[in-house]
């Protein structure tokens, strides 16, 4: 450090990442969590707060027909290589998840600024509604850009108070009609890098601060609805019911089993009994099924099984069964030669090569099925993320700056 600040070759600052990160925290959460919401007041406040961390660099910010926010460093040749990832959290959220991806593209876009023109363009992304916390669709900017999302499915859709989604969007200059606009973004787009916090358990485990991503599973997510007799809960006699909820129940455990056998996840994360009083026996039980696994033929398998099995459990309590679809994504795996660049810039700086697929989605997911994309990880305390308690060791979060920086360096080919 010098007395006018960093010299222009210095490296990336992961103390002033860690700081912006607290600020945003400080500004944009309660005692509960991160309450930076997507379509919200809290969520516009969080993207101020990058506003002014961008003012003052060479970059042109703007808004796109998605609602992404852009901040482009323009160089020369061609190409575009993509930074970033999302500012909206769930409500009672982390304090990382997202912000962490965001601050540390801000840091690197500082550095790269200050070291002269670029061999390429460098832009930074802030993607809008990542978690899709208020209307139940994740990844609505960024499926936008890449041309996957279904317009005709999200108009649909509203929030809990019965507001749509197209007239909230709306509020926040966001146009249902025009959202293919938002697909120009990624012309002459090279990659896309995100840093994100692992939000499992695994690096941890492993005692490493940082890894490579290989991309992420994929998803199965179905409404199951079975069907059988509201009844009297003293007055009907035990082998007269007709159940649903027991039905259900079996089929809860058989999603474990199968997903524990095929070394995925399975969860049964919401039930709801009708009529759902402690005098009644149910005679209707919804419950959502999850289902991932990053192979596609093992992911169909544990389809397969909870399906035969919930089938099994309706026949045994007299009910029927019927499966809807909610939400499905194929494992995406990420571009091997990006990959490889995280995989030894993590090497570089741990000694250790690691590459983990991400059991969670991201931004990266669908941009990964449009540009050549990539991850890098840090790690997550005690595995736990969407929670108040989300945290990563400081000297993690610092190191996965020197390695996001090192990467965007060597993707755009300063060195
Ligand atoms: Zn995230």
């Amino acid at each position: 450090m010098t007395s006018s600040g960093l010299p222009p070759e210095a490296g990336p600052d992961g103390a002033r990442v860690v700081t912006m990160l607290r600020e945003l925290a400080e500004l944009t959460s309660d005692e509960a969590g991160a309450q930076r919401v997507a379509w919200t007041g809290i969520w516009q406040r969080a993207r101020a707060f990058l506003r002014e961390q961008l003012q003052g660099l060479p970059v042109t910010v703007r808004t796109d027909a998605a609602g992404n926010q852009w901040a482009r460093l323009p160089g020369g040749g061609s190409g575009v290589v993509i930074i970033g990832s999302h500012l909206d959290s769930v409500p009672d959220g982390g304090w990382l998840d997202g912000a962490y991806g965001v601050m540390c593209a801000v840091e690197v876009l500082r550095c790269l600024a200050a070291r002269g023109p670029l061999p390429c363009t460098l832009a930074l992304v802030e993607w809008a509604d990542e978690e899709g916390a208020r209307f139940g669709h994740s990844l609505f900017g960024s499926s936008a850009v890449a041309g996957t999302l279904n317009v005709a499915e999200v108009r649909e859709l509203a929030d809990a108070s019965g507001l749509q989604l197209g007239d909230v969007v709306a509020e926040h200059g966001v146009h249902l009609d025009r959202l293919d606009e938002a697909r120009q973004e990624l012309l002459g787009a090279r990659a896309y890098l995100e840093a994100h916090i692992e939000q499992g358990p695994v690096l941890e485990r492993e005692g490493l601060p940082i890894s490579a991503v290989s991309g992420t599973v994929g998803v199965e997510r179905h409404r199951v609805i079975f069907r059988g007799q509201t009844a009297h809960s003293g007055a009907t006699p035990m082998d007269m019911r007709r159940d649903a909820f027991l039905a259900a129940a079996a089929t809860a455990l058989a999603v474990r089993e199968s997903a524990v056998r095929h070394r995925g996840v399975g969860t049964v994360g919401a039930a709801r009994l009708r009529p759902g009083i402690v005098t009644a026996v149910a005679g209707e039980t919804v419950i959502l099924v999850d289902q991932r696994h990053p192979d596609a033929g093992a992911l169909e398998a544990m389809l397969r099984e909870a399906q035969r099995a919930s089938e099994e459990a309706a026949t045994a309590e007299g009910c029927s069964v019927s499966w809807e679809p909610v939400f499905r994504t194929r494992p995406q795996p990420f571009a091997d030669e990006l990959v490889d660049v995280v995989r030894e810039v993590c090497a570089e700086l741990t000694g250790r090569e690691r590459v983990l697929p991400s059991w969670a989605l991201h931004d990266a997911t669908p941009m990964a099925g449009a540009v050549p994309t990539a991850m890098l990880f840090t790690s997550s305390a005690k595995g736990i993320s969407h929670a108040r308690e989300e945290d990563t060791p400081e000297e993690h979060l610092r190191l996965g700056v020197e390695a996001f920086y090192r990467t965007v360096c060597r993707v755009i080919e300063l060195d």
